[in-house]
């Protein structure tokens, strides 16, 4: 699970990171009140607005913006406010903002430079150990800096029966150069970013960027965390976190009826069971031709209620030109899920696209039969290749 940059700030707090101090608001006027107080409890004139939406980038997109005093920090507010934010990850339809994050300007002047760092903590699944992926290039894409400056991306491996060692945080804080009071920042900076990271069991810690100031403080100014879906049982008070205006709707619907729905971008719906099955799914439906529009697991209750919500969920999806339903019949027989494809069809009305149905397993010609005498705009195919030519057909209009 994904959550905002504020809450993601609110929670490492409280394991002693040092954060870029910030309030939320979700209108002009009370980002203004949220400067008064912050200017209150900082003494910091100059404020940074920073939209809140779940994605990266939000500099680039003019999603973080200074306001140079308390008075324009109200003009500044309203411009990000109700904004359809795009950035590099939020695809071209961008994201709209509700909340901004008014934060104090931590790039004061002073003795020494700011500079700006990266720091993340995730799990490695290939060694099965905790990761720290740490450069003294921070603030831009780590993507880009581990293409064209590899050398300046160091790596600490971390075992998770013993956890982070205190050498390791040192040695991490040398690797990006720095020195006195900076580099012990630095290290329990990193100590304490990895307890917050184990003790909330995230996937993803990343601050990008941690930055030094001209007092040689270390403060995360950016906060991504990433939870893990299958710990947040654990902790009601993180799941509480969830924005599910962040997410997408057909997503989120699915999930309600227990069904793993992914939206893609191509031009044929699949209804499948099983994940492996879904999978091989997709993969037909390229080769003949045709892009996948959904991943769709009903799992292991293809029943009329479940193909029904599918159908409404696939149907969401402006792009589908056809849908291909593939069940493996063999604890629910495939008579069964027919006549809940022809149940479902005839509750949902009208459906416009053509249906192709492979049911394979327990009682499948009777299924064939059930689903050919329907009168319904849905055609039977029992083989992989059979169902492979008919959505190439179906796709192309010449299914009749
Ligand atoms: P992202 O673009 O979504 O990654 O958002 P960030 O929180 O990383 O902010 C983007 C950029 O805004 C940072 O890299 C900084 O250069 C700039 N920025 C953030 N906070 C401050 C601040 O307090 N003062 C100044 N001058 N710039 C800031
Ligand atoms: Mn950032």
């Amino acid at each position: 699970m994904n959550i905002h940059e504020y809450q993601a700030k609110d929670i490492l707090k409280r394991y002693g990171v040092r954060i870029q101090e910030g309030i939320v608001a979700d209108t002009p006027a009370k980002a203004v009140e949220a400067a008064r107080q912050l200017q209150e409890e900082t003494g910091t004139g100059i404020f940074v607005i920073k939209a809140q939406i779940h994605a990266g980038g939000r500099g680039k997109g003019g999603g973080v913006k200074l306001a140079k005093n308390i008075n324009e920090v109200e003009e500044v507010a309203g411009k990000i406010l109700g904004m359809q934010l795009v950035t590099p990850q939020t695809g071209p339809e961008g994201k709209k903002v509700h909340k901004v994050l008014v934060a104090q300007d931590v790039y004061y002047p002073g003795p020494s430079q700011p500079k700006e760092y990266y720091l993340s903590i995730l799990l490695d699944r290939a060694t099965g150990q905790d990761v720290i992926i740490a450069s003294s290039e921070g603030g831009m894409d780590i993507e880009e800096v581990a293409e064209k400056h590899p050398d300046k991306i160091v790596k600490e491996f971390i075992d998770t029966r013993v956890g982070l060692r205190d050498f390791q945080a040192r040695k991490v804080a040398f690797a990006l150069g720095l020195e006195g009071d900076a580099l012990k920042e630095m290290v329990k900076f990193i100590k304490n970013l990895y307890r917050a990271y184990v003790d909330i069991e995230a996937s993803l810690v990343e601050i990008n960027p941690a930055l030094k100031t001209s007092d040689n403080k270390v403060i995360a100014v950016d906060a991504k965390v990433n939870l893990e879906d299958n710990a947040l049982f654990r902790h009601p008070d993180l799941a509480a976190l969830r924005d599910i205006t962040e997410e997408d709707p057909a997503e989120v619907e699915a999930g309600e009826y227990g069904l793993n729905y992914v939206k893609l971008d191509g031009n044929v719906g699949c209804m499948v069971n099983g994940a492996g099955l879904a999978m091989a799914t997709m993969d037909m439906i390229k080769l003949s031709g045709g892009e996948p529009a959904n991943f769709l697991d009903v799992g292991g209750k293809a029943n009329a209620q479940t193909v029904e919500a599918g159908f409404r969920i696939i149907l969401k999806d402006p792009n589908v030109k056809a849908i291909l339903i593939n069940i493996f019949g063999g604890i629910v027989r495939c008579d069964r899920v027919a006549n809940g494809v022809v149940e479902a069809y005839k509750n949902i009305g009208e459906i416009n696209v053509p249906i192709i149905v492979r049911l394979q397993g327990t009682n499948a010609e009777e299924a064939a039969k059930i689903i050919d005498e329907s009168g319904l705009k849905v055609y039977s195919a029992i083989t992989l290749q059979e169902a492979a030519e008919k959505v190439q057909k179906a796709v192309k209009g010449e299914l009749v």
